[in-house]
This record gives structure tokens, C-alpha cells and sequence, in this order.
């Protein structure tokens, strides 16, 4: 797996693909800079180097060119991160962007226009890459967010790099840390696997039965499980359709020695709301008109002790409604178990979309090994797909 160690990027100009899809507010002011950040020790190890960076990204999710997809919005705020100019083109491909490239120098960074104002950069156009490709000598893909993607940027442009090409540093840590968990994980190795449908984690579940040593399963999946296994579930949700299948990863798991917990109780209530009333219950007993929003306090304690054990732990989905106040605490003890585990020597991973921001929510970001910061990526990867722009750069 090449990464930066294995270049001098003196006097190189390296095209760098990075995720810049940051959020902005009204006033076109970045509210999260977490990427631009995140993408900062690629580009000053370069700089450092005495060679030059040539960015590239997408912005949104823009129709043909449009003002408010710009990346000039934030020229800025990079400027302030990386305390240095940041020059701009303004197509990322074209005469313009090409002599702006030429034209730089050692210890300089051009950001080039957002590369979805064309429609070539995710049919995965391989003119377009190629014209891409003209704008540097060593091409880098640092941006795991759209590693799963064969568009232009991600995958096709590396054609045009058969040897000098390389992952970043956050997309290398991103592979580095997916393969602790999911290969060469210290033993016991525990997935906790939340969120609100069965049918949405399945492929993963059935990939990481093979990895795994425990597998938590909790938030609304739960509920096919128990409601398959016979309990009552009253109002909470559940997919009928996919009981059998939950039959049969139980099956699965036991075959293979994997212990799968379930939550044992619930907190349910009578409303999808914070105001809503509650009562704790056994998950198999749950009343109808309520329904469980979140882990109860014996599967909160039996669910610590779980992590407690294990030496490897990967996070993917929130125990409970989190987002209401009312159904967040299994997910914070989940967090907080996770945090104690992991000061205690385990690697912990969190992974996919809501576990994110749920764990920055919290303020357990520091207290994890590594949060991921590709929702779709990750969730691909882990159901043991191999990400195309992942595989352009190994092939
Ligand atoms: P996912 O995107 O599949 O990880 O699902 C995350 C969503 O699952 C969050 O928005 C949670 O509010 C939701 N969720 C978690 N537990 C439950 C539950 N018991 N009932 C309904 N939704 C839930």
C-alpha cells in the first residue's frame, strides 16, 4: 500500500483529491471546517517536501455550474487553517487551470473550481480524468468520503498514474484502522451494530458474523429480532419481512461461535416524542400502543460488560432515538463504555453516519480510537466490498 513516505514530493506537483464538502450557512461561511482540517498533515507534509498541491473536490450535489456550489466560498477559511494562499481556478479542468497549475511553485496550493460542475466527473469520464490528470505528477487520493465511488476524481484519474500515485494520510489511517477491526483485530473482537433497520445493516451483519466474537444488536432492530423469537414488541418498529432472516442469522451466529446480545429491556414509550410517557420494560413484554425507543438499564450494564471484555471494537448506529433527549442515554453509556474499554487498551472504531454524529454529539470523539469519516464508504467497507477508488490506487 504506497503512501506519502514513499515519495519526495521536491519540487513535484501532487494532484490531490480531497473532500472539501464542507457545510455552509447562508452567508456562504463554512460551519464545520472538520474536513478542510482532516486533509491538512497530506497537504503540509507535501509543502514541507518542497512540493506543491494542486485540490481538488466536489462541493454538494450541483446542477451543471452553480454559484452557490462554488469552492471559492472557501477559499478563506483553508487560507486561515493551512496559513497559506490559496490560489483558485475557476474550471477545474481547461487552459486556466492548467497554466494556473504550471505556473506554481514549491511550497504553493491551487484549489481547483468544484469538479461536479461537470456532469464527467461522476459518469466517471476518462477524457475528463485525463485532463485532470494533467494538473500534477503524483496523484493522491485522501478523501475516504467518496472512496466508494468510480467517479473521474476518486478512481479514473489514477489510470493515468500507473506508478506515482498514493493514499493520503487520512485515507491511509481511514484503510489502517478498517483492517485492525475487520482482519488483524486483537481477540476478543465485538461489533455493536445500531440504528433504526435491519434491512439496511444486513450485508454488513452477514459479512462481520465472520470476524466477529460478540455482535450487539440494538435501536429499532431489535424488534425483528425479538418479535421473530416470539416477545411481544407492542407499537415499536419492526420489518415483518426480514423476521425469517433474523432466524437465520441467529442461526448463523451460533454455527460460527458468535454470541449475539440483544437488548434485554427497554425504554418505551406511549409517543414518538421527548414528551411522550415511559416505562422501562422487559423487551420481550412490551405493551401495545408503546414502544421501545432506547436500551433500558439491565441492557445498558449487561451491554458494558460486553465491551468491557473485548480487546476490538467496532460502532456502527446509535442504541436508541438519540436524537430526543428522552431515549439518548443507552446511547451516551454505550459511548461511555466504549471510551472506558478503550482506555483500558482496546482500538475502538465508530463508523457510519449516525453513530458519528452521535458520538460527537456526546463528546466521545477523543475518547475513541478513530471515527471515520466516510458514512457510505464505510458502510461499503465493511460489508466487505472493496472501494473502487481504494483499489485504483493498489492496482
Ligand atoms: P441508521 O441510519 O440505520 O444507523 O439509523 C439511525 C436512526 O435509527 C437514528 O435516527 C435513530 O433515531 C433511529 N433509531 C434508533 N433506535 C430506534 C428505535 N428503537 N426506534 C426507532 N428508531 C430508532
Amino acid at each position: 500500500m504506497k503512501t506519502l513516505k514513499d515519495f519526495n514530493f521536491k519540487d513535484k506537483k501532487a494532484l490531490i483529491r480531497v473532500d472539501f464538502n464542507v457545510p455552509l450557512n447562508d452567508d456562504f461561511q463554512v460551519t464545520d471546517a472538520t474536513r478542510i482540517v482532516s486533509a491538512k498533515p497530506t497537504i503540509i507534509k507535501i509543502l514541507e517536501d518542497g512540493g506543491s498541491c494542486v485540490l481538488m473536490s466536489h462541493l454538494g450535489r450541483p446542477k451543471g455550474v452553480q454559484d452557490e456550489f462554488s469552492l471559492k466560498h472557501i477559499i478563506n477559511k483553508i487560507e486561515d487553517i493551512y496559513g497559506v494562499e490559496v490560489k483558485f481556478a475557476s474550471d477545474c479542468v481547461g487552459a486556466e487551470a492548467e497554466e494556473k497549475a504550471n505556473a506554481l511553485q514549491p511550497g504553493e496550493i491551487l484549489l481547483l473550481e468544484n469538479l461536479r460542475f461537470h456532469e464527467e466527473e461522476t459518469k466517471g469520464d476518462k477524457a475528463f480524468a485525463e485532463q485532470l490528470s494533467k494538473l500534477g505528477d503524483i496523484y493522491v487520493n485522501d478523501a475516504f468520503g467518496t472512496a466508494h465511488r468510480a467517479h473521474a476524481s476518486t478512481t479514473i484519474v489514477a489510470e493515468f498514474f500507473p506508478v506515482s500515485k498514493c493514499f493520503g494520510s487520512l485515507l491511509a489511517k481511514e484503510i489502517e484502522s478498517i483492517k485492525k477491526v475487520m482482519e488483524d483485530g486483537e481477540k476478543p473482537v465485538l461489533a455493536v451494530l445500531g440504528g433504526a433497520k435491519v434491512s439496511s445493516k444486513i450485508t454488513i451483519i452477514e459479512n462481520i458474523l465472520e470476524k466477529v466474537d460478540h455482535l450487539i444488536i440494538g435501536g429499532g432492530m431489535t424488534f425483528t429480532f425479538i418479535k421473530a423469537q416470539g416477545g411481544k414488541i407492542g407499537d415499536s418498529i419492526c420489518e415483518d419481512d426480514k423476521m425469517e432472516l433474523a432466524i437465520d442469522i441467529l442461526k448463523q451466529a451460533e454455527e460460527k461461535g458468535v454470541k449475539i446480545h440483544l437488548p434485554v429491556d427497554v425504554v418505551a414509550a406511549n409517543a414518538f416524542s421527548n414528551d411522550a410517557e415511559t416505562q422501562i420494560c422487559d423487551v420481550k413484554q412490551i405493551p401495545d400502543g408503546w414502544q421501545g425507543l432506547d436500551a433500558g438499564p439491565k441492557s445498558i450494564e449487561l451491554f458494558d460488560d460486553v465491551v468491557n471484555q473485548c480487546k476490538t471494537i467496532l460502532w456502527n448506529g446509535p442504541l436508541g432515538v438519540f436524537e430526543l433527549e428522552s431515549f439518548a442515554k443507552g446511547t451516551i453509556e454505550l459511548g461511555n463504555s466504549i471510551a472506558n474499554s478503550t482506555k483500558n487498551g482496546a482500538f475502538s472504531l465508530v463508523g457510519g453516519g449516525d453513530s458519528v454524529a452521535a458520538v460527537k454529539q456526546f463528546g466521545f470523539e477523543d475518547k475513541v480510537s478513530y471515527v471515520s469519516t466516510g458514512g457510505g464508504a464505510m458502510l461499503e467497507s465493511l460489508e466487505g466490498k472493496t472501494l473502487p477508488g481504494i483499489a485504483a490506487i493498489l492496482g
